[in-house]
């Protein structure tokens, strides 16, 4: 056994050993990103489905490593949930959304995701107040969205937050709506202002009465409850006009327009000279 435990560590260590150093090295390249200023937010439109006009924008993080490159925030949130870091980032992310929307020309929303760390964290509703004050945002502009596993853990927790949440004034979304456990029950339990339509319903829509079905469906239940519903990943005219005709209120998704730096949302920027 002695000889087996030996000869165990002689082939699986060193490659275990490399990946607990990749994963320190990925860890404490994030925590000094924000101080060597290697994060930015970007804005992606939501436009009204009937008219196509730009009604907000979402906020998403992107990370930009000397080195490394991009790094999907698919990849880097979670580590920054698991070291704790996503409390600090996530309010600088709030705080430079709500900056930027304040500076807008146009009272249109701003839409900024909430992870379920930052919603435990004990200090949520007074950084939100702290952050809407410091930018003298109107509340009823920002809209946070949070995902079904906020939910999971004490509802009447939960319910207390989200109605603090609102007493505050502003929104709250819920992200990839149809993906989770109890999506349909989540509705009637909690207050939500707007529901946000998983991207996997809307790639497989077109061609496709069962998935169709279901997302009108949603819609459906969304305006007797209420809610605006909006449909993210929108990437082609047919999925555009499908949800139209399902009477979806907001689009989202690289045919409506692509994550973009603030700068670049010119029309929005009272300074022409840009131009
Ligand atoms: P999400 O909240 O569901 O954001 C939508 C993701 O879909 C974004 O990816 C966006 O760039 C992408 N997307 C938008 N339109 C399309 C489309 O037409 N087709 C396809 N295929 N994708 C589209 P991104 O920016 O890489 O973000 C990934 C996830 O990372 C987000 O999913 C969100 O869960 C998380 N995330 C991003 N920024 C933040 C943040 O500031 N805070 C927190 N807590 N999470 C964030
Ligand atoms: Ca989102
Ligand atoms: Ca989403
Ligand atoms: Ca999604």
């Amino acid at each position: 056994a002695k000889a087996m435990g030996a000869n165990h560590a002689c082939i699986f260590q060193p490659e275990m050993l490399q990946r607990l150093q990749e994963k320190k090295a990925f860890e404490a390249d994030l925590q000094v990103a924000m101080q060597n200023n290697e994060m930015e937010v970007y804005y992606q439109p939501q436009v009204m489905a009937d008219t196509g006009e730009i009604c907000g924008y979402e906020a998403l993080l992107r990370w930009t490593h000397p080195v490394r490159g991009m790094v999907s925030p698919a990849e880097f949130i979670p580590v920054a949930e698991r070291i704790g870091m996503i409390v600090t980032l996530g309010e600088w992310v709030l705080r430079q959304a709500c900056m930027e929307a304040a500076s807008w020309t146009k009272p249109l929303t701003i839409a900024v995701n909430l992870s379920p760390v930052q919603f435990r964290h004990i200090d949520l509703i007074s950084s939100v107040e702290a952050v809407l004050k410091e930018t003298g945002l109107d509340p009823h502009r920002l809209e946070l969205e949070i995902t079904e596993s906020v939910l999971l853990d004490d509802n009447q927790h939960t319910l207390e937050l989200l109605q603090a949440l609102k007493r505050l004034g502003i929104k709250i979304t819920m992200d990839d709506f149809g993906t989770g456990y109890s999506s349909l029950a989540n509705m009637s339990a909690f207050p939500y202002d707007k529901i946000k339509i998983d991207r996997s319903f809307i790639s497989q829509l077109v061609g496709r009465a069962d998935i169709q079905a279901i997302v009108g469906f949603i819609i459906g239940v969304g305006r007797t409850l209420g809610m605006v519903t909006i449909a993210e990943g929108v990437e082609t005219e047919e999925q555009y006009a499908q949800l139209k005709l399902l009477g979806c209120d907001q689009l989202q998704g690289f045919l409506l327009g692509c994550p973009a730096p603030a700068s670049q949302l010119q029309a929005l920027h009272g300074d022409s000279s840009v131009h």
